[in-house]
C-alpha cells in the first residue's frame, strides 16, 4: 500500500480533488501529518468520516518499522528500518551544538561502487520512495517529540546515491521543505553526491536552495577512479565545470567531503593538489575521519596526519573543516549496519 508521506502538498490537493474533496482539506491532512504528527487517519477529527475511510484503505502512515537502534556512547543512533516489502534501510540521528541533525538513505543498496564504502556491499535493491524517506524523518521526529526536541538539519548521505534516484529525491526534499509540512529550511537540508554531472545541472537549473554537497575523495583523476568508479564516466575535469557553473550561477557555496584514508589520499601533495583543484570556488572542504570497513582493508588516516592535512590546506588559502568522529563504537558508516544485519539472517 502505498504511504501518505509520499504527497506533495500540491498531489494531495490533485488527490482529494479526484475525490470531491476541497483544495482546503490537503493542507488540513498535511497538518495533521507533519504538525500534529498523529499515526492514524481516525485521529483526524475535522476530516469527514468518509474521507477517513478511503484515506485508510488506500493509503498507509507506517511505510516502515523499526527492526534495530544501536546507541553511541556519544549519543549518535542509528535505525535499521524494514520496508513492508521486506528491504531494509538505515537512518542515522546525530547530535550536534546545532542540533539534531538526520542522515537518511535515499536508496536499498547502491550501485555506485565506491571502493571504500560499506554501501555498496550490497546492491542496490531498489529506490526509496519519498513516501519511505519522508518515514525516516518522520519515524525519529516522532521519537525526538517524547523529548520535546525538533530534528532541524538533514543530510542525504546515508545509503545510496540521490542523484541516481532524482525525482523522489526532490519530492522528498519538497516535502519535508513545506511550510505546510515539517518546515525544515532550505538550507538546512543537504544533498551528498559522488558526482553524477547530468543531474547536478539538472539540480542546478532548479534553483533550489538546498546545500549541495559532493564526495570528492581525491585530487587527480588515477587515484579518483580507482575509489570511485563514478569518475570513469564523469572525470575531474567535467565535474569541476559543472559545479563551478552551478556554484556561479546560483551564488551558492559548495561542499567537498573528502575522507582520509591512511596511507591513500593523505600525503602533503594530495593537500596541495587539492587546494589547487578548488581554489577560488565558493566552497570549503570538509574532512572527514575513516569509519573502517573491515571487508575493504583501508585504514583511518592518523589524527596527527589528519590536522597536518587540514593546515596545508589552509595555508593553500582553502577552507576546511575537520568532522569528528560520531558514533565511533557502534556501526556507523553508511550501510554496515544493514550489512552485518543482511549477513546473519
Ligand atoms: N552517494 C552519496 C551519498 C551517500 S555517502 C555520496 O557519495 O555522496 C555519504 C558520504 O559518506 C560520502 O561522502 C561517502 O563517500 C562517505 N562515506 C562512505 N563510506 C564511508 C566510511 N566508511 N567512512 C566515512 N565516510 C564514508
Amino acid at each position: 500500500m502505498q504511504t501518505i508521506y509520499d504527497l506533495s502538498l500540491k498531489q494531495m490537493e490533485e488527490m482529494l480533488a479526484q475525490k470531491g474533496q476541497k483544495p482546503y482539506r490537503a493542507k488540513q491532512l498535511y497538518t495533521w501529518l507533519y504538525k500534529k504528527r498523529v499515526d492514524d487517519f481516525a485521529k483526524m477529527t475535522d476530516l469527514p468520516a468518509t474521507l477517513i475511510e478511503t484515506l485508510q484503505n488506500e493509503y498507509t502512515l507506517q511505510p516502515m518499522a523499526e527492526i534495530e537502534r544501536q546507541v553511541a556512547r556519544d549519543k549518535t543512533t542509528k535505525y535499521l528500518f524494514e520496508m513492508n516489502d521486506g528491504a531494509s534501510v538505515e537512518t542515522v540521528l546525530m547530535h550536534f551544538h546545532f542540533g539534531e541533525s538526520l542522515c537518511v538513505s535515499s536508496q536499498v543498496g547502491c550501485n555506485m561502487g565506491c571502493t571504500f564504502c560499506a554501501s555498496g556491499l550490497l546492491k542496490k535493491q531498489r529506490d526509496l520512495t519519498a513516501g519511505e524517506m519522508v518515514g525516516q524523518v518522520m519515524h525519529v521526529q516522532k521519537l525526538l517529540d517524547e523529548e520535546g526536541k525538533r530534528l532541524n538539519n538533514i543530510v542525504i548521505m546515508g545509503t545510496g546515491e540521490p542523484f541516481d534516484n532524482y525525482d523522489n529525491v526532490m519530492r522528498f526534499c519538497e516535502i519535508i521543505n513545506s511550510d505546510h509540512g515539517l518546515a525544515i529550511g532550505a538550507r538546512h537540508i543537504t544533498i551528498s553526491t559522488c558526482g553524477i554531472v547530468p543531474k547536478i545541472e539538472e539540480f542546478a537549473k532548479g534553483k533550489y536552495q538546498y546545500n549541495l554537497a559532493i564526495s570528492l575523495h581525491a585530487p587527480d583523476d588515477t587515484l579518483r577512479s580507482r575509489l570511485m568508479p563514478v569518475n570513469h564516466a564523469y572525470p575531474l575535469n567535467v565535474l569541476m565545470d559543472a559545479l563551478r557553473s552551478y556554484s556561479e550561477d546560483n551564488h551558492r557555496r559548495l561542499t567537498f567531503e573528502y575522507i582520509l584514508l591512511r596511507d591513500v589520499n593523505d600525503t602533503d601533495e594530495h593537500a596541495v593538489q587539492l587546494a589547487k583543484l578548488v581554489r577560488g570556488m565558493n566552497a570549503y572542504i570538509n574532512l572527514i575521519p575513516y569509519n573502517q570497513v573491515d571487508e575493504h582493508g583501508y585504514r583511518t588516516a592518523d589524527e596527527r596526519k589528519a590536522l597536518h592535512f587540514y593546515d596545508v590546506l589552509m595555508k593553500n588559502g582553502v577552507k576546511a573543516t575537520l568532522r569528528s568522529k560520531h558514533g565511533e563504537d557502534i556501526d556507523a558508516a553508511c550501510g554496515q549496519l544493514r550489512a552485518r544485519h543482511e549477513r546473519n539472517q
